[in-house]
């Protein structure tokens, strides 16, 4: 049975060890292993995470304590992001509230956080977020489609996509820098050329900055079981379409990526919508660090 966990980490700030190109991080941050989203493409279910049940949240309790010591010995001042394995609004956050007791640390020691997630939960710590983008507070929405009805499919635990645009408006509206992040993108499902158009319309209609886009979808063992599972429960007739075109692939491409990018790019440029983070990341600062 799905639960909830309690444990004490040893850790929780880790290097982002290569300059990371895509989301400008260069420490990531999980609070929780494990998401109560449950969207069934989720690529944390592989077997590389060692999360056995990715029904159970484990929370990490100590995870502010932890935060308090770490970030006063870091030497750089750069971006901390979090979101990668685990929604940090994932809906235990509600009870725990550990990201905002985060955040309020981060804007106390004035580090720069990329924020991921799929909820409007976020907007609870809003104000927050004003003061850390003193600094740089940048909050990105993945947004796989716009229509609600297959995102509940596709996303079963997570708000709506239009509550995610709802809430990226309104941050936006507070000057939070902001932006959509289109990936994966589902062959079959999500690959039409109306759906990537509507995802560039739309980000651009509520005011976000850029959209960053992947083409494409992973698939490996545990991952590839619970998709194939769920597309039998819910698309019957697709997981035979996915076995002749990929086989055991890691990376499933869109028969049709080539004309998706050209339109992609094209509306994008039409909205003025940037199509990478990094125009928008702070230079990373260095701090004093403390001599006992
Ligand atoms: S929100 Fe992200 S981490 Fe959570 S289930 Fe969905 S893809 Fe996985």
């Amino acid at each position: 049975m799905p639960g909830i966990h309690e444990i004490e980490a040893k850790t929780l700030l880790a290097h982002v060890k290569q300059p990371d190109t895509w989301f400008g991080l260069k420490y990531n941050m999980n609070i929780y292993r494990g998401c109560q989203h449950q969207c069934i493409y989720c690529d944390s279910r592989s077997e590389c995470y060692g999360i056995e049940e990715f029904g159970d949240v484990l929370v990490k309790v100590n995870a502010v304590d932890l935060l308090r010591q770490e970030l006063p010995r870091k030497r750089v001042k750069g971006m901390i992001g979090t979101g990668s394995m685990s929604d940090p609004y994932t809906f235990v956050e509600r009870r725990y509230n550990l990201m905002g007791r985060a955040l309020a640390v981060i804007a106390e020691f004035g580090f720069p956080v990329h924020i991921l997630t799929k909820s409007d939960m976020v907007l609870r710590d809003l104000d927050t977020l004003r003061t850390i983008n003193d600094v740089h507070a940048l909050v990105s929405f993945t947004i796989t489609t716009t229509d609600d009805d297959l995102a509940r499919k596709l996303e079963p635990g997570a708000p709506s996509p239009s509550r995610r645009l709802k809430a990226l408006q309104t941050l936006a509206g507070h000057g939070i820098h902001t932006g959509v992040i289109l990936m994966p993108v589902l062959p079959y499902l999500t690959d039409s050329e109306a759906t990537i158009s509507r995802i560039v319309d739309a980000t651009a209609a509520h005011g976000a900055e850029f959209v960053l886009p992947a083409f494409g979808m992973t698939l490996r063992d545990r991952q590839r079981a619970y998709y194939y599972d769920q597309l039998d429960a819910l698309f019957p007739g697709l997981r035979a379409r996915y076995e002749a075109r990929y086989g055991g692939q890691y990376h499933c491409v869109p028969e049709n990526t080539a004309r998706l990018r050209t339109l992609f790019y094209e509306r994008c440029a039409a909205h003025g919508l940037a199509t990478q983070v990094s125009r928008y990341m702070p230079p990373a600062q260095s701090q004093q660090l403390p001599l006992f």
